[in-house]
């Protein structure tokens, strides 16, 4: 059956000193409370990858993900990183399609496609991230939106591939906003991808696909959240930069 999963995107905060302190304090606080089919995943800088891995590599429930991988193989892309440097280092994951990377990078799906094919060939799961606007949701079919993404950036894979992606659903007005999505609002959404999965997969492929949601997830809501039949877990931003909040949300799981 599909693992529980609760990963903590850092995004661009925490000094190095300041990560080190973040990830003891997880770590002696949750590394107890992991059930044994769950995992936690730490997203932390890249600059902080191999200094963070040290705090983890003897619990077998953590592991680390890259926020950021190129679509390109190696060569002349100043600033970036590669899927064979992530490899080199020993990630096993990498966040994909983060609805911050599509708006301020301009990610579309197909390159979100490359970074899939790329992370994959490399042995690294991509964590692959969608979700709709509040306009989109508003005025327009917000799951065929939702639906889209993973057809154009996942659907070209091999069933075995397939098996290798997490899914985190992230609505856009969810994230860093406060306003996260009821349970039931969520569990529309997760049951419907896990439908859509399984309508070119089958189903036995789906129900083996995590499916987390990711927005505003808060020690509150993370139980009521958690309970929903497909939702399989949480991405969590904001509440993953304090130690006893994202073990609360560890436990709910
Ligand atoms: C995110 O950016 O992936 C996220 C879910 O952020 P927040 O929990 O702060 O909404």
């Amino acid at each position: 059956m599909r693992k529980k999963i609760v990963a903590g995107n850092w995004k661009m905060n925490k000094t190095m000193d300041e990560a080190v302190a973040l990830t003891s304090e997880i770590v002696n606080m949750a590394k107890d409370e992991v059930r044994n089919d769950a995992q936690v995943i730490l997203c932390p800088p890249a600059l902080y990858l191999t200094t963070i891995q040290k705090y983890i590599t003897d619990l077998p429930n953590f592991a680390i993900a890259a926020q950021n991988v190129s679509d390109k193989l190696s060569g002349a892309y100043t600033g970036e990183i590669s899927a064979v440097m992530l490899q080199s280092i020993g990630i096993k994951y990498v966040l994909i399609g983060h609805s911050e990377r599509r708006q301020y990078f301009n990610e579309d799906n197909a390159l979100l496609a490359e970074k899939v094919n790329i992370s994959l060939a490399h042995g690294i799961s991509p964590i692959f991230c969608c979700g709709e606007s509040l306009n989109q949701r508003q005025n327009e079919d917000y799951i065929g939106f939702v639906k889209n993404q993973l057809t154009e950036s996942l659907f070209h894979l091999s069933e075995e591939q397939l098996l290798n992606i997490v899914i985190a659903y992230e609505p856009i007005w969810a994230i860093g906003t406060g306003m996260t999505a009821s349970a039931e609002q969520a569990q529309e959404m997760h049951a419907a991808l896990r439908a859509h999965i399984a309508s070119k997969y089958g189903q036995e492929v789906a129900d083996n696909i995590s499916i987390l949601y990711g927005g505003s997830v808060s020690a509150a809501s993370a139980p009521e959240l958690f309970q929903a039949p497909d939702i399989d877990g949480g991405l969590v931003g904001g509440a993953c930069l304090k130690s006893r909040d994202f073990t609360e949300i560890i436990k709910a799981r």
